[in-house]
C-alpha cells in the first residue's frame, strides 16, 4: 500500500501547500481521501492521476476537504471516464446533491454512486477495508483506518489512519493505536489558543501512550510556516516516541512504511 500526500494545508492558502487530499494505491486500485482547492493539479502530477480515481472518501464537508469535488467530476466527464463513487458521512448525499443543483449542467453527465458511512460498522470502499471513528471538531467528522485490499483484513488493526480535522484526545489516539503511519491534523504551532484542531504539544500528550511507528503532521495553517522543527521537537517533548515529521504536498510513504519524496 502506497499513500501520497497530495495537500498539507488549510483554508488560509500558502503557496506550497493545498488543500486537504491523500491518495491511497495497492496495486490497480486507488482510493483519493478528501478533495479540496488545489489536489486535482497535485494528482495530476501522479501516476494515477484523476483519471484513475473513481472513488472519493469524504473525512467531513468542510469547503477545504470538498472543493475539488465538482471540479473532479467535470474532468472525469470530459475524459470519458464518467463513474465515480463519493463516500462519507451523514450527508454526503445531500452534499454532492445540492452542488450538482448548483452547477445543474453536471448532472447526468456521470454515473455517479454515493454512499453514506458510520463509525458503527467498518465498510469496505475501492477495496479498502475501512474502520471509522468520529473525532472533535467543529462539524461532524469521521477519522479512518485502512487496511489494504488483501480480503479479510481486519480494518481495526490497518497500518494506514487519517486523523481528518480533530482536536487531539484519547479515543482517537486509542483508533490510531498500532498503525504503522498517522496522519494527524496538527493545524497550528503551539502559542495559539486554537479549539477544533489540534497543537503539537496537545497532539503529543495525547499519543503518548500510542505505539505508532510515524507520525505526519498535516492540514497545517500559515501560522506553522518556519516553525516545523520547533513542531516535531514539541510533540516529541510532550510524549510521543515514535518517528514525527512535518509532511509536505507529494511525499509519498509505503506502507509497511518507508518515506520517499
Ligand atoms: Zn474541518
Ligand atoms: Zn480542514
Amino acid at each position: 500500500m502506497r499513500l501520497t500526500v497530495l495537500g498539507t494545508g488549510s483554508a488560509m492558502p500558502v503557496p506550497d501547500r493545498v488543500q486537504a487530499g491523500y491518495l491511497l494505491d495497492d496495486g490497480d486500485r486507488s482510493l483519493l481521501v478528501d478533495c479540496g482547492s488545489g489536489v486535482l493539479q497535485r494528482l495530476a502530477d501522479t501516476d494515477t492521476g484523476y483519471e484513475g480515481v473513481s472513488t472519493v472518501l469524504l473525512t467531513h464537508h468542510h469547503l477545504d476537504h470538498v472543493a475539488a469535488l465538482l471540479p473532479l467530476m467535470k474532468a472525469r466527464w470530459l475524459a470519458g471516464h464518467d463513474h465515480l463513487e463519493v463516500v462519507g458521512p451523514d450527508g454526503t448525499k445531500s452534499l454532492v446533491h445540492g452542488l450538482l443543483d448548483v452547477h445543474e449542467y453536471l448532472d447526468g453527465r456521470l454515473d455517479l454512486s454515493l454512499r453514506e458511512v458510520s463509525p458503527s460498522r467498518s465498510f469496505s470502499v475501492a477495496g479498502f477495508d475501512v474502520a471509522a471513528r468520529e473525532t472533535r471538531h467543529s462539524m461532524p467528522c469521521l477519522a479512518y483506518r485502512f487496511s489494504p485490499p488483501s480480503g479479510g483484513t481486519d480494518p481495526t488493526a490497518g497500518p494506514l489512519t487519517l486523523s481528518g480535522d480533530s482536536e487531539a484526545f484519547g479515543g482517537l489516539a486509542n483508533f490510531a493505536d498500532g498503525s504503522d503511519v498517522l496522519v494527524h491534523d496538527c493545524s497550528f504551532p503551539d502559542g495559539i489558543d486554537v479549539s477544533n484542531h489540534p497543537t503539537p504539544t496537545s497532539l503529543g500528550e495525547s499519543l503518548s501512550d500510542a505505539d505508532v511507528g510515524t507520525l505526519l503532521l498535516s492540514h497545517l495553517y500559515p501560522q506553522t510556516g518556519g516553525q516545523e522543527s520547533g513542531m516535531t521537537e514539541s510533540v516529541r517533548a510532550a510524549g510521543f516516541d515514535g518517528e514525527v515529521r512535518v509532511a509536505s504536498d507529494g511525499v509519498q510513504v509505503r506502507i509497511p512504511s518507508n518515506m520517499s519524496e
